[in-house]
Formats: C-alpha cells, sequence, structure tokens
C-alpha cells in the first residue's frame, strides 16, 4: 500500500517510524516532514492544508492512503476533500473536527450527551460575559471559542483577573478565536489524557499519556507545545477510562453521529480526574504533540493496522495487542523556546544512538544542512524510550539525551516525576 503522512513534527516522525513496520506499508511518503523524517521516507513539499493541492498529489504518486496529522488540515477540511476525490482517509471531517475548533460546540455537545464537564456560559459580548461574572466568583476558567494554539485559555485567581480576560478576548487580542468566549467553572484534579480511534460507531480506545507543558523542572515557567509524556498515565486506572468511555467518549460518539456529522480518527480526551472520576476539558481532533510519540513506541506496526481499521469502518474487528509496557519521551527544545530561540544550530551525537523497538530520537524542528543535523524550530527533538518500567524507561530516555552534543538546547530533568513520586 502507498501511504502518504501530512505533517512535519515529531508526531508525524513516529507515525512515520510505526507505519513504516508494518510489512502492508510499499511505500511511504511524508509532506512536509522533516531531517528525521527524510532519513527513514520520502519527503514531499506542497501546501497541506489545501484540499485540491493534496488531492493533486495523492492522483500523482498513486496514494491508497492518507493519515492527517495536525489539526490545521483538518479544520480546513482536506479530509473532505479527500474523501470526496474516493481516496481512504485517517482524519475527521471538518464537521466533525468542530470538537477541536470551536469549545462552545463541544460544551453544547456535552450538554446534548450528558457527559461530566465543567459548567459554562457562552458569549458574543463583553457586557454579558462580565454579568456571568458577578455570579461567578474566581478561580475561573476564560477561553477563546476557536483554535488559538494553547494561548487562548486564562485560568482566572481572582475576580480582576476575569474581567480583565474577558475584555482581552474580546478586544480583538485572539482575532477570531476570540469573537465568542466560553466562561467555566475551574476544575480541580489531576488531567491526562486518553486516546481512542473511532469509526464513526465503534470506539477502541490506544493508550492514556500524561505531558508536561511548562518549560521549567517542576512544572514551573511559561507554558509550552509540551515538554515531554509519558504513556501510560497512572491516574487513568481502567476503571477511570471505562468511566470516562462509557459516560463521555461513548455518549459524544453516538451524538456526532446522530447529528449526521460521524466522527472517524483518533480522538484525544483532556480529562480531569478526581474522587475517582473524569470530566472532559477538552477534545483534540488529533494526536498529541509529544503524546503520539510514546503511544506509536509502545503500539509499533499495529498502529498502522488500527488506524487502517478506523478509515475503512472496520474497528468493531480490530484489536490492540496490549503489552505491559512504559515508554517516555524527553523533549528537547531550541535554548529561549518557547520564547524567542535562535536557529540554525548543529546537533552531533545522534549516529550513535540506538535506534530500535525500544529507543528512537524522533525529529521535530530539524532539517539538514551541509550535511548536519540543524535546528530550525523551538521544540526539537523527541528522546523516546520504552521499557518494562516506567523509572527504567525514563532512565534510558536521560541516557539518550545526555548523549547528544547540542550546546543550543535544553531540556526538563524530570520527565514521569508525577507517575514515579
Ligand atoms: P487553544 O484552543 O488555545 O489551543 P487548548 O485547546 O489547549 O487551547 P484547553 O485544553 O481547553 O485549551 O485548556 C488548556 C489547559 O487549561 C488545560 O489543559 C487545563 O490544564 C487548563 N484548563 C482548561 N479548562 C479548565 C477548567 N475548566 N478547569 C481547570 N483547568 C482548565
Amino acid at each position: 500500500m502507498n501511504i502518504l503522512i501530512l505533517g512535519s513534527g515529531g508526531r508525524e516522525h513516529s507515525l512515520a517510524w510505526a507505519v513504516l513496520q508494518n510489512p502492508k506499508c510499499d511505500k511511504l511518503i511524508v509532506a512536509p516532514g522533516n531531517a528525521g523524517i527524510a532519513a527513514i521516507a520520502d519527503c514531499a513539499t506542497f501546501d497541506i492544508n489545501d484540499g485540491a493541492a493534496v488531492v493533486g498529489f495523492v492522483d500523482e504518486n498513486n496514494i491508497d492512503f492518507v493519515i492527517i496529522g495536525p489539526e490545521a488540515p483538518l479544520a480546513a477540511g482536506v479530509g473532505d476533500d479527500l474523501r470526496a476525490a474516493g481516496v481512504l482517509v485517517f482524519g475527521p471531517s471538518k464537521a466533525a473536527a468542530t470538537l477541536e475548533a470551536s469549545k462552545a460546540f463541544t460544551k453544547e455537545i456535552c450538554d446534548a450527551a450528558n457527559a461530566p464537564t465543567a459548567a459554562y456560559g457562552h458569549f458574543t459580548d463583553a457586557a454579558s460575559a462580565r454579568a456571568y461574572l458577578a455570579d461567578h466568583p474566581a478561580p475561573i476558567v476564560i477561553k477563546a471559542d476557536g483554535l488559538a494554539a494553547g494561548k487562548g485559555v486564562i485560568i482566572a485567581e481572582t475576580d480582576d483577573e476575569a474581567l480583565a480576560a474577558v475584555d482581552t478576548m474580546f478586544d480583538g487580542t485572539f482575532g477570531d478565536a476570540g469573537a465568542e468566549v466560553v466562561i467555566e467553572e475551574f476544575m480541580d484534579g489531576e488531567e491526562a489524557s486518553f486516546f481512542v480511534l473511532c469509526d464513526g460507531d465503534t470506539v477502541l480506545p490506544i493508550g492514556t499519556a500524561q505531558d508536561h507543558k511548562r518549560v521549567g523542572d517542576g512544572d514551573t515557567g511559561p507554558n509550552t507545545g509540551g515538554m515531554g509524556a509519558y504513556s501510560p498515565a497512572p491516574v487513568l486506572t481502567d476503571e477511570i477510562a471505562e468511566r470516562a468511555l462509557a459516560e463521555i467518549i461513548r455518549p459524544t460518539m453516538a451524538e456526532m453521529a446522530k447529528r449526521g456529522t460521524p466522527y472517524q480518527g483518533v480522538l484525544y480526551a483532556g480529562l480531569m480526574i478526581k474522587d475517582g472520576a473524569p470530566r472532559l476539558v477538552e477534545y483534540n481532533a488529533r494526536f498529541g504533540d509529544p503524546e503520539c510519540q510514546v503511544l506509536m513506541m509502545r503500539l509499533g506496526a499495529q498502529a498502522f493496522d488500527l488506524m487502517h481499521a478506523a478509515a475503512e469502518g472496520r474497528l468493531n474487528e480490530a484489536r490492540v495487542n496490549w503489552a505491559e509496557d512504559h515508554a517516555v519521551t524527553v523533549v528537547m527544545a531550541a535554548r529561549g523556546y518557547p520564547g524567542n530561540y535562535d536557529k540554525g544550530s548543529v546537533i552531533k551525537g545522534l549516529d550513535a544512538l540506538p535506534e530500535d523497538s525500544r529507543n528512537m530520537v524522533f525529529h521535530a524542528g530539524t532539517t539538514t544542512q551541509d550535511g548536519a543535523i540543524t535546528a530550525v524550530g523551538g521544540r526539537v527533538l523527541n528522546v523516546t524510550a520504552r521499557g518494562d518500567t516506567l523509572a527504567e524507561a525514563q532512565a534510558r530516555a536521560y541516557e539518550m539525551v545526555e548523549a547528544i552534543d547540542w550546546p543550543g538546547g535544553f531540556y526538563r530533568r524530570d520527565i514521569g516525576w508525577r507517575a514515579l513520586s
């Protein structure tokens, strides 16, 4: 089978790595890819958010199956364009991806599906949002409705901060994403991510993870796209996972199908867990990055069969071959990230590292310049290891990190601390 993966991050490198292990893959192309992906697959450059360009490339290259990695092509409707052209695709339609693209939509679906989540109000003007705050004191959460790359959520500790956050949302700081605002009850608890595949009907769990969003050790400093992750997440016990499926995820999928917009692809549920009960924080319509890297490390070649079964509507026949293993990924980022950072520093020592089913350095913001692997992004490498215990996986990941010679980079030294403490 000829396969095309859209995207260029560590997420897509791990997807490519898993897909290539499956003998059903005859040829793999990744667009646009990065230096790590280019070492294992062909890379192509075209606008992956332009449905016509993607369909044209698929036709010219006899692609049988497309896997969409990031949210932008999903929100642009690339999945719909491919399906309209008769191409098999893993990833939801634009309408189904609204579960990520609009927070107000997700809250409304939760109401209809009776799924536990934070109490909320939905506003299109500042005056009514401010009036709601008068009856709902801090701590409280103010969210821009649309996609804001993780920056559209303000957790207000005081009433004044909440009022200021509402004014910021409506003054255009978040563009169209902030034209509508959701104000939510602050939920206390421990957060974890639950990943399931859906084919419009059947829901199949494929793993749990926790990530570390803050830039500094001990979860301090500014938020980032994610500085590391591990799987499984011990807080998401089998019992809580079962409750999340029964109370939140399956009712959401049934509601989407009932509305004529069935969901096909991976659904990433961000959950808040307290006193043994899960509540929904958010949905994402794609794999998390870096959570995907630890899931792929654990699933290996079967990841392809599962995604293919989801795309073909055969998840009722699919089974996950679970292992009692653990995976950790440590993100190495360019110094300065998530603020301004330099581009162009050279990374050495990667050739000497093992690349096998238990050890892998997935690339994110890298390119090859004059034969050298060079950093060109904020998050640059995802050093990933698998072990029989979390402690073993963590130790192996850090052994590899320390063998990498990259003075321009930094990393957190405590990925996995919550689960290990
Ligand atoms: P964006 O749309 O800007 O990309 P996002 O999709 O990452 O943002 P959310 O996941 O809804 O936004 O919120 C980001 C983080 O804020 C969550 O991971 C969680 O830590 C925190 N958060 C969001 N809502 C709540 C809530 N109601 N109570 C407590 N914490 C919350």
